[in-house]
């Protein structure tokens, strides 16, 4: 029996692109003859519960191996590591857990066709070349991120200081001007703990037997050609690029980390809550699976909101514990307490026209939703692609990891979004919020009816780009060849 394997990173929002892929491979070829695998990494610490997605997704076809728990050296878990740290040294430390289950599945006499892992998973590379299994990535931001991780070693090459000393515009083929402070956190310091990694990751990127991109061509599609085009890779060959997206889950799964998810409550509050509303009149705001805001930002943000005089539905967190500006939550987290992070009297003043819920929302189901005209968005690729799907324009404010970038590219490039513009320490003030909330609800206002009219058109190209002979579904096609010709 043949097998495509999987090695997603262990974020959610990783995970769960990779599980849509497997799916698709499965409904594209029949599901008797091949069978999916998804090796799932058990890190030492906890980005999510991801228990009870797996196990709603386990089948016969799709088969999970859990790899043994890998225990970092003390000296990586004795301070509080960015996250990008701690999962480039758990996969790193995977490489023999990876051998082992790729050796389990062959004894059991299935021939692997195809290895797909994440960016992060890059060190499994060379297990798969040593088995003789072709490797390929499942790039699971955009195709503008793709040319800046293709193009980063050329930039470790030619600029010989770290970007955050530059303060100036990078040029990188497939992407706008690039401000060096919007470039991914890790890449901006040489001297970050990740920033080899980083290299190493987009050095072995070029070296595989394929790029798969949760993207789709009219979304990107100067990026797509210049990428194409050898452009990013200008000292060697460029693997071949399948750009078979939008890939989303249609329906929402539980996020289900303990006060993290209030059950289906707030599923049927969101959804009921809409039902009530105007169409088009309400802005969503919701900032991925990790996002976190301090007490004083949460602050903001309600005042901007009721300044506005818009209809909101905003999902609310606990602030980090720590007070080092953190924005991202690898902890488990209790459910917050609102009406003491909330300005006083917030809540009362507006509901009539606005809910807050707490920790999760069903966004693919929200952004679907008549009743909902705009996003407030952290940038996570995910969500762009939700809005896109739903034909939702954005106000991008980004968080963490190659949010800054997708900013850039949403705003300057494809032009579905209105940047949220913060201070140097990442603070957006009251004043902002409600400008750029109003920019984006209002019917008169010229930048909003811009994006307006770009995301529906968005919306419309990527349903062709999924449909029968559309181009994600031509590249699915292409690539599912070349496997069986492996
Ligand atoms: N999500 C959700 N409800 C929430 C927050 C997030 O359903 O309250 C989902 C969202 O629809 C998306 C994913 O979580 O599918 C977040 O992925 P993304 O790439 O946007 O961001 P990340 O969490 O990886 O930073």
């Amino acid at each position: 029996m043949e097998a495509i394997v999987l090695y997603p990173s262990p974020a959610i929002g990783h995970l769960v692109t990779m599980v849509e892929l497997g799916k698709l491979i499965l409904t594209t070829r029949s599901p008797n003859s091949i069978s999916i695998h998804i090796l799932i990494t058990t890190p030492p610490y906890r980005v999510d519960d991801t228990a009870s997605y797996i196990a709603s997704i386990s089948s016969d076809s799709i088969i999970f191996h859990h790899l043994p728990a890998i225990s970092l050296p003390p000296c990586a878990t004795s301070s509080v590591p960015a996250h990008e740290t701690l999962i480039c040294d758990v996969l790193r430390l995977n490489n023999p857990n990876v051998h082992n289950s790729l050796r389990s599945i062959i004894d059991k006499n299935y021939k692997i066709q195809a290895f797909v892992m994440d960016i992060f998973c890059s060190p499994a590379l060379s297990v798969v070349t040593k088995l003789n299994i072709p490797g390929y990535f499942l790039f699971t931001s955009g195709a503008a991120c793709l040319a800046c991780a293709l193009y980063l070693p050329t930039i470790h090459k030619i600029i010989d200081k770290s970007i955050k000393d530059l303060n100036t515009l990078l040029t990188i083929p497939g992407s706008p001007p690039i401000p060096s402070s919007d470039m991914p956190k890790p890449l901006r310091d040489r001297n970050n703990i990740v920033y080899d990694s980083f290299v190493e990751n987009s050095i072995e990127l070029a070296k595989s037997a394929g790029i798969i991109v949760n993207t789709f061509e009219r979304l990107e599609p100067r990026a797509v050609k210049e990428i194409s085009d050898g452009l990013c890779v200008p000292d060697g060959p460029t693997p071949p690029v399948y750009c078979i997206g939008p890939l989303i889950v249609a329906v929402a799964y539980n996020k289900r980390a303990a006060g993290m998810h209030s059950g289906g409550d707030n599923v049927s509050k969101c959804l009921t809550w809409l039902d009530s509303q105007p169409r088009g009149s309400v802005v969503f705001l919701c900032f991925g699976s990790l996002g976190l805001f301090s007490k004083e930002q949460l602050k903001e943000i309600a005042l901007g909101l009721e300044r506005s005089g818009h209809r909101f539905l905003w999902v609310v967190r606990n602030p980090p514990n720590s007070q080092n500006g953190q924005t991202v939550d690898l902890k488990v987290q209790a459910g917050p307490d609102l009406e003491s992070l909330l300005p006083d009297g917030f809540l009362g003043r507006t509901k009539d026209r606005g809910l807050v819920v707490k920790m999760w929302a069903p966004q693919v189901a929200v952004l679907n939703h008549d009743s909902v005209g705009g996003f407030v968005t952290h940038c996570g690729w995910n969500s762009v692609l939700e809005a896109v799907c739903a034909g939702v324009p954005m106000v991008a404010w980004p968080l963490y990891a190659e949010q800054r970038f997708n900013r850039v590219v949403l705003v300057e490039e494809i032009k579905i979004a209105l940047p949220m513009d913060d201070s140097k320490d990442g603070f957006v003030s009251a004043a902002e919020v409600e400008k750029r909330v109003t920019e984006l609800m209002n019917s008169d206002s010229m930048e909003g009816n811009s994006i307006r009219v770009r995301a529906k058109d968005m919306q419309i190209e990527a349903r062709a780009a999924l449909s029968e002979s559309g181009t994600s579904r031509v590249a699915l096609t292409r690539l599912l060849k070349s496997w069986n010709q492996s």
